[in-house]
């Protein structure tokens, strides 16, 4: 039984930025036409999240110190933060306002595309609402059927559980398969007609 209660508390559980992670998702996983720039700003966003994120709470200094020690790591950081800054973010961003006719009428607050026309302005705010709340890792790729998911768990790694039978029972078959040509291979070598 308590499995269907844990199941029970799952459900009524909200996670934080999942709204903002199922809207990218379901982008990412449509044929948008600019997709590849929302994939390549998720792999820059991903990539300071990832490099800075165990660094969280420490004393800045010093961690930037330490990050320097590894001149590659300090370059993939530096190389995605201004790709992330000039070539996107000033480009593409939403103002908020508070309208009061709109505010009235349910708007609290409205939104408007600053100009020139960014086709991935909502998908941009998505990320910058996962970074907030430290969820862009969440975002991931089943490693599967290769589809865009939102983790629940830190620990996932494919977008459903009949992914991960499937991968298993795919890695299972390979391995058995690898372990039957090992046996072949070493029944060869034994009777000397392989070097
Ligand atoms: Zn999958």
């Amino acid at each position: 039984m308590p499995n269907v209660i844990r199941y029970r508390l799952d459900k009524k559980r909200r996670y934080a930025g999942e709204e903002a992670g199922r809207e990218l998702v379901d982008y990412l996983n449509s044929q948008g036409q600019d997709r590849q720039q929302v994939i390549d700003l998720l792999n820059d966003a991903a990539t300071l999240v990832e490099s800075l994120l165990p660094f969280s709470g420490r004393d800045p200094e010093k961690s930037l110190i330490e990050i320097k020690r590894s001149p590659a790591l300090y370059k993939k950081i530096m190389k995605a933060r201004d790709r992330l800054d000039l070539e996107h973010l000033a480009r593409y961003r939403v103002q908020y306002w508070i309208e009061p006719k709109k505010f009235i009428s349910g708007e609290r607050v409205s939104e408007v595309i600053c100009h020139p026309m960014p086709a991935i302005a909502y998908q941009i705010d998505a990320v910058l609402e996962l970074i907030r709340q430290d969820k862009l890792l969440s975002v991931r790729q089943c490693q599967e059927c290769h589809r865009w998911y939102f983790a629940r768990f830190s620990h996932q790694e494919f977008c459903t559980g009949t992914c991960r039978a499937k991968f298993q029972t795919t890695t299972e078959a390979f391995k058995e398969r690898r372990r039957e040509y090992m046996r072949g291979y070493y029944k060869l070598q034994m009777s000397g007609k392989a070097k």
